[in-house]
């Protein structure tokens, strides 16, 4: 797929994945205001929750990359996504792994295996790998999945924890490590069901530190409705 969009686009010039205009300033995805953008939203990286980090906000133009990671074949997303994040350099999160203890363990949520046939490639373990190769980790897959479970996109969240629990299962090396921290990778951090069950399935006697790390952080509607009721409130004063 990727191939015949390079060729279109060598023959008509090539649409950005942002706005849709046809450029040849493309790098390859976005357009330079695009881009511009997506490092704006970079620094709006955010921590969801004590032990889990997201690097980018979910907004249209991260809703429609992480899309085309998903759903349009372009497995290289992961990668650029996390190469245009704050995990970066002197960003905000590369600040926050630095505090954690090395060496550092990319485990990522493995995907169902009629998923993985139909994709061709786990998304999450391009995401760890991306990350990996900027932190100097390594990816780790310590997980597998247990059983089929409904797709999480359509249920409420009382559904999708009781769909993730129990869904994943440990595959850990008889010589695990001694030090370091493990970051279970995904792409979008929602309600943490997901990523909550990846590290119950470590078990209690796991002796790393275990932390969270996605690429979207989707907030929860409340969230965003609180948000704009502040804001109100901030601007009648
Ligand atoms: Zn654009």
């Amino acid at each position: 797929m990727e191939f015949i969009r390079r060729c279109s686009g060598f023959l008509f010039g090539m649409e950005c994945l942002g706005c849709g205009s046809v450029s040849e300033r493309l790098d390859p995805w976005l357009c330079p205001a695009c881009r511009e953008e997506l490092l704006r939203e970079s620094r709006e990286y955010s921590f969801p929750g004590p032990d889990a980090m997201s690097l980018f906000p979910m907004r249209p133009l991260t809703r429609r990359l992480i899309h085309a990671l998903k759903y349009k074949g372009l497995s290289g997303m992961a990668s650029y996504l996390v190469r245009h994040s704050s995990a970066v350099g002197e960003g905000g999160v590369a600040q926050s792994i630095a505090l954690l203890a090395r060496p550092y363990y990319f485990v990522p949520v493995p995907l169902h295996s009629s998923r993985y046939r139909e994709r061709g490639y786990n998304q999450a373990q391009r995401i760890a790998a991306a990350l990996a190769t900027v932190t100097g980790g390594r990816v780790c897959n310590w997980l597998a999945r247990r059983e089929f479970r409904v797709s999480q996109t359509k249920l409420s969240r009382e559904e999708r924890e009781w769909n993730v629990a129990g869904a994943f299962e440990r595959r850990l090396p008889r010589e695990l490590p001694r030090r370091g921290t493990v970051f279970v990778v995904d792409d979008v951090f929602t309600t943490g069901a997901t990523t909550s069950s990846c590290i119950s399935a470590f078990g209690r006697d796991f002796p790393l530190d275990t932390k969270v790390c996605t690429l979207l952080y989707d907030e929860p509607v409340t969230a965003t409705m609180d948000f704009v009721a502040d804001c109100k409130m901030e601007w009648n004063v």
